[in-house]
């Protein structure tokens, strides 16, 4: 699943990442719906549950039966379905499952991955080399996501070269992937194209994916940015729902009817019907009890011409 020069490919988060902070819980029902009408649409990447402890993040318990509600589906061999995985006992877990992915977490600073993962960067390092080819073996896409790439919530600036050792370690222990992700929506265009450069220089052939939040209003800014620097594998969450329970004031994900009207009106190719986003947040935001806060959603894509 690679995507050429004038293509993104979007990995769609909303039923991981989106759902699991939402004020709303949805039922296991809604979320196959959500990730039905996803798929739909040409997403057909997606991060759909999270094997960690349910006593700690509620709202992603039905992780199995959510992997599972999907497995009869006709178009199933078609889709890449993705597991957030942060210990060897949620990889368990994922690998009894018919998941294609696992999403390992690193975060880049010691305060942030004792609260997410309750273990040190360092201990999130060996956990991650030591998943990551049990995964291959069983045929698994092994990704790593660096969170708090560019900010801690806790600890504040994230140095770059702090950064650049984890992605280096982990490119040499045999990942397929490394997302670099701005979990708490600190980045500008300026940090995106230093710290893209400065990860790419040290891990070779390694792909590169970019995660981000809309926190302060310049995801959409970094998601271009990392583009135009090489990056063609970008996540985002329908109607830009979206937090982190242990990142305090995290907003939503960028958007991704927003994404995809930024990228194909700037020539980029997503596979994505856009209309058939635009009704999928509609829905959503009708099942949230709020609407969504994309904007593209509420003004809709590029005029027809047809109106009187
Ligand atoms: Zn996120």
């Amino acid at each position: 699943m690679s995507a050429a020069a004038d293509e993104v490919q979007i990995v769609e988060v909303s039923a991981r990442d989106g759902l699991q902070n939402d004020p709303a819980v949805l039922a296991t029902a809604d979320k196959l719906e959500l990730i039905r009408r996803t798929l739909g649409a040409g997403l057909r990447r997606q991060e759909v549950a999270s094997f960690v402890n349910p006593a700690r993040v509620p709202r992603m318990a039905d992780a199995e039966d959510v992997v599972a509600g999907l497995a009869g589906d006709a178009e199933r061999d078609a889709w890449s379905l993705i597991g957030l995985v942060l210990n060897t006992r949620g990889f368990e877990r994922a690998a009894r499952t018919r998941i294609d992915e696992v999403n390992l977490v690193v975060a880049a600073s010691d305060a942030f991955s004792e609260r997410n993962q309750g273990m040190s960067v360092d201990a999130a390092i060996r956990y991650a080399l030591e998943v990551a080819p049990l995964a291959r073996a069983a045929g698994l896409v092994a990704t790593v996501t660096v969170s708090t790439s560019y900010g801690c919530p806790f600890e504040g600036e994230v140095p770059v070269g702090r950064l650049v050792s984890i992605a280096e370690r982990l490119a040499a222990g045999g990942v397929d992937e490394i997302a670099i992700a701005d979990t708490i929506g600190v980045a500008v265009p300026a940090d995106v194209r230093e710290r893209t450069a400065a990860v790419r220089a040290v891990t070779g052939e390694v792909r590169l994916r970019a995660h981000f939040h809309n926190t302060r209003n310049t995801g959409y800014a970094n998601a271009l940015a990392a583009y135009e620097a090489g990056v063609h594998v970008l996540d985002s969450s329908l109607g830009g729902i979206g937090g982190c329970p242990f990142a305090p004031r995290a907003t939503g994900n960028i958007a991704t009817e927003d994404l995809v009207y930024l990228l194909e009106r700037s020539g980029v190719r997503t596979g994505v019907d856009l209309d058939a986003l635009i009704a999928a947040s509609e829905w959503l935001g009708g099942l949230l009890g709020r609407p969504t806060p994309s904007l593209v959603s509420k003004a809709g894509g590029f005029p027809s011409g047809a109106a009187a």
